[in-house]
This record gives C-alpha cells, sequence and structure tokens, in this order.
C-alpha cells in the first residue's frame, strides 16, 4: 500500500531514530492519525522526557483520540518491524543498517523525515543541495526573501526539521529547504518545484561507497519535477555537465544554469565582472561581484544559484541585489576570528572536505598559514596540491589525518608539522606568522577525532585565539 497524507491515519508507522527529525516526523504523524513506534538506541534517561511528550500530545487531544503511541529506548528490536506499514528512518542511518535490511525484506516501504513532511505541505518549495555551499545558499535566499517581503521559511539539514514547520506555514510563504544527500537518499515522492545542485565533488564515501552512488543521491533532488519545476545547475562542475551530458539527470524540470566564468543562455552568469540573469533572450543586470561581501569565487557560484532561484519565485532584481548585498557571511565560514600582533585569524572550521579547504585557498590573493587536518574521510589529497604550492606558506597538521595529510602535501608545501591539538597548532601559527599574515583555519576533515561538532572547533578556535590578546 502506499502511504501518504490522503491515508495516513491508522496507518502503523516505525520510526528508527530519535534525533531532531525523527521526532518531528512522531509528532507529525501522531498528529495527523497515524499510530508511531519509536525507536532509538539512546537511553531512557537521554530521551524519556521527549517520549513522554508525545504519549501526552494524544492525551492533550493534539492528535486523534485512536492513535496509539509506544516507543524502546537502548537498542533496536526486532519489535520495530512487527506489523508496521511504513519505516521512517533518520539521516544518520544508511540502507545498511540490519533492521533497514530486514524492512525492505518484508517489503516495508523505507523513507526520511524529509519526504513524510513534503506529503503535508501545499506551499512551493526551494530545496538546495550540493557537497559545499547548501547552509550559505539557503542563508542568502532567505535574506533575498526578508527584503522582497515576501513571506519564507528554511528548515531541512539547516537546523530545523522540516517536519517541525509544515503546519504552521501561511498560504502564501515559500519553503527554503538544505537538504543533504542523506535525505535524498530517502525520498519518495519530495518534489520541490525549484531545485538546486550547487556541486557534487567527493564526500560521505563512507556512506554513498562511492562518487557513482553519491552523485545519483545528489541528482535525486530533480526526480519528481515536471517541466512547469526549475533545475538549477552549477556549468562548471564536472560532474553535472557530463550527467547532463548523459541524460542521467532524472526529472522533466526546466534546466537553468549558472556559470561564474562567463554568460550563459538561460540562468545566471557574469559579464564584466557584473553578475546578470539571462532570461528569455534578455539580460538582468543584478550586481557586481565585488558588491558579494563575502569572499571568493565560490560565494559568487552561490550567490548566482541563488539570484536564480530568486528570479524564478518571481523576485525583481533590485530585491535579489538588497538581498544579496545584505548577506555577510555565516559562523565558521571564512569568519574572521580576530586580529592579534597585525595577523588575522580565519575560522573556515565548516570546511569539512578537501574541496571547501580548496574554495577557502584561493579566496586569498597572498599565501596564508593553513591549519588543517581532522577526522579523515579518505578521500584524494592530490587534488589539492597546486593550491598548497601557490596558497600556503606554512601547513600545520592536526588530527587523525595529519599523517596522511603530511605525506600527500610534505614535499609541496616548504614548511609543514604535526601539532598535538588545536591549541599547539594555533600557538604555532602565531609564533611563526609576521605581521599582515592570514592564519586559516580550514581543516578539510570532520571534526569528530578531537571534538564534538565544527561548531565546537570553530568556537575552540575563536576563544584561543582570543586568548592571544
Ligand atoms: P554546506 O551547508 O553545504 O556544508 P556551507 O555553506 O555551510 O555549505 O559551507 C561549507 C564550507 O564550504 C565552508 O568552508 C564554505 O566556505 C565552503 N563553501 C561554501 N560554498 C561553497 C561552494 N559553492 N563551493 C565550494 N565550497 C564552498
Amino acid at each position: 500500500m502506499e502511504i501518504d497524507a490522503e491515508n495516513i491515519i491508522g496507518t502503523r508507522i516505525g520510526i528508527l531514530g530519535a534525533g531532531k527529525s525523527g521526532l518531528a516526523a512522531a509528532r507529525l504523524l501522531l498528529k495527523k492519525g497515524a499510530d508511531v513506534f519509536l525507536s532509538d538506541y539512546k537511553t531512557s534517561a537521554e530521551l524519556e522526557k521527549e517520549c513522554r511528550e508525545l504519549s501526552q500530545s494524544i492525551v492533550t487531544g493534539q492528535a486523534q483520540k485512536f492513535t496509539l503511541f509506544d516507543y524502546e529506548l537502548g537498542g533496536h528490536l526486532d519489535k520495530i518491524l512487527l506489523s508496521q506499514d511504513l519505516l521512517v528512518i533518520s539521516p544518520g542511518i544508511g540502507f545498511d543498517n540490519p533492521i533497514v535490511i530486514k524492512a525492505l525484506e518484508k517489503s516495508i516501504p523505507v523513507v526520511g523525515e524529509l519526504e513524510v513532511a513534503s506529503w503535508f505541505c501545499r506551499n512551493p518549495v526551494i530545496a538546495i543541495t550540493g557537497t559545499n555551499g547548501k547552509t550559505t545558499v539557503t542563508m542568502m535566499l532567505d535574506k533575498i526573501f526578508n527584503v522582497s517581503g515576501k513571506p519564507a521559511c528554511i528548515a531541512g539539514n539547516i537546523g530545523t526539521a522540516f517536519g517541525e514547520i509544515v503546519e504552521d506555514l501561511k498560504s502564501e510563504a515559500t519553503v527554503i529547504l538544505e537538504v543533504s544527500s542523506y535525505q535524498l537518499e530517502t525520498i519518495a515522492h519530495f518534489h520541490p518545484k525549484t531545485a538546486v545542485i550547487l556541486n557534487i565533488t567527493p564526500d560521505h564515501l563512507h556512506r554513498h561507497k562511492n562518487m557513482d552512488e553519491y552523485t545519483k543521491c545528489k541528482l535525486r533532488i530533480g526526480e519528481n519535477q515536471t517541466k512547469d519545476d526549475v533545475l538549477i545547475l552549477n556549468r562548471n562542475d564536472t560532474l553535472l555537465t557530463n550527467a547532463d551530458r548523459l541524460s542521467s539527470i532524472p526529472g522533466n524540470a526546466l534546466r537553468q544554469w549558472f556559470n561564474n566564468r562567463g554568460t550563459i543562455r538561460s540562468g545566471a552568469g557574469i559579464k564584466k565582472d557584473t553578475i546578470f540573469l539571462f532570461v528569455n533572450g534578455k539580460e538582468l543586470k543584478i550586481m557586481g561581484c565585488s558588491d558579494i561581501s563575502v569572499p571568493g569565487a565560490h560565494n559568487i557560484d552561490n550567490a548566482l544559484a541563488a539570484a536564480t532561484a530568486a528570479h524564478f519565485s518571481g523576485i525583481s532584481p533590485d530585491y535579489i541585489r538588497k538581498g544579496l548585498r545584505s548577506f555577510k557571511g555565516l559562523e565558521h565560514r571564512l569568519e574572521n576570528a580576530g586580529i592579534a600582533n597585525g595577523i588575522t585569524f580565519i575560522n573556515d572550521s565548516k570546511a569539512t572536505n578537501i574541496d571547501a579547504m580548496i574554495a577557502a585557498l584561493r579566496s586569498f590573493a597572498k599565501p596564508v598559514i593553513l591549519i588543517a587536518g581532522g577526522e579523515d574521510k579518505g578521500t584524494d589529497l592530490s587534488v589539492a596540491e597546486q593550491y598548497l604550492k601557490d596558497k600556503v606558506k606554512l601547513l600545520i597538521l592536526l588530527g587523525e589525518a595529519a599523517e596522511r595529510m603530511a605525506n600527500a602535501w610534505g614535499d609541496i608545501v616548504y614548511k609543514n608539522e604535526i601539532a598535538g591539538s588545536l591549541k599547539a597548532a594555533v600557538h604555532t601559527a602565531f609564533k611563526k606568522a609576521r605581521t599582515g599574515d592570514t592564519v586559516l583555519l580550514s581543516p578539510g576533515c570532520a571534526s569528530f577525532d578531537m571534538f564534538k561538532s565544527f561548531e565546537e572547533r570553530g568556537n575552540v578556535f575563536k576563544e584561543i585565539v582570543r586568548g592571544l590578546g
């Protein structure tokens, strides 16, 4: 049986993983009249409160009277699979999970929270994916919608689950959704009016096995789009242009491209250092590239993508310009962390893969002192060689990946060393830097070997920098 908004009442739904999105799915589905069984390996000490609130929501009548809610904590037993009609899995759970394998063997459909929330959404959705730049483009669009006065609501991978907001949307609001490959892996009918794929470069390969699988996941963002929808793609991304050439991009959306190296037939591009939209043979001037206040060619890409998506939401070039102008960057993304003794420290802790690190290096005119390393994702390091050669005067490595990076880049960067901690790395950089130098933390790695998250890593970096006086 195909399950959707129409036949949700009384449906038995198992939810695997009670993180933000699992809990949002549980709340939404209970409210809509489904029976929910929630399962998580976290202990009752960690989740009892949330589970009690969910039970309470039935008693206080938010949900249908006949709705049932049950849960298990501290591990997943086969109970999650007993007579379920549907399994909703959290983005952290892959298709190699034993419960998911069993569910599929029993022909229980498996989807994610993004899919479930989309069943109850009548508003237009702009969905943004890509290896890097999703949050930036989501926030650029948020600014553009704000200045234009058009209501919008941001959600998805950015922190607020789609399921948390879908019930409270104003009828005329646009939903701006940041969407990860993990979320796209578990869609079925998810259908954004506008979809954006910013770039596809190596990341998350432990989960997706290889680039082919990862690319396929990203491309799924457009699979349910029709000719009345828009798919915005990066003209300079090899995987995207190849997929287009090979006709392997699913869906029937109108394709628009952005090109930060020149003009384009249909989409957004650059002419004389100015951003233009090229629509129906017309050129709509947006703004000079130097008016984008966040550094780097990658942020021109982001602005081009955001401008195109905003245009297809009916926003005029004036508001697109004002919105992009008002975007001043985000924490942990090429963020100025302070100046000490004339040395500038930049926090790019969110650079959790090599391509983001390269984007950071390309943003600086002069060579920098680079602090890189962290949890090793095992991706190819040779792609960064040229940038290390041209843009790094001293390389300081830390964490699990330090040794592999030293082996790969040691002969390229004249000076490099391995530090035992982030504090030691910053202090070494400070000692060796001269006035006017830039010290860049752009790890090119995940943070989990030494920190809870990239946010914690960035915050610790900023605290150490503050301590330098
Ligand atoms: P995401 O949400 O996809 O992780 P963010 O906007 O949070 O993307 O940026 C993550 C990292 O990638 C930051 O280090 C940022 O400087 C870098 N970055 C942002 N946009 C791009 C882009 N278009 N191409 C390459 N790197 C980018």
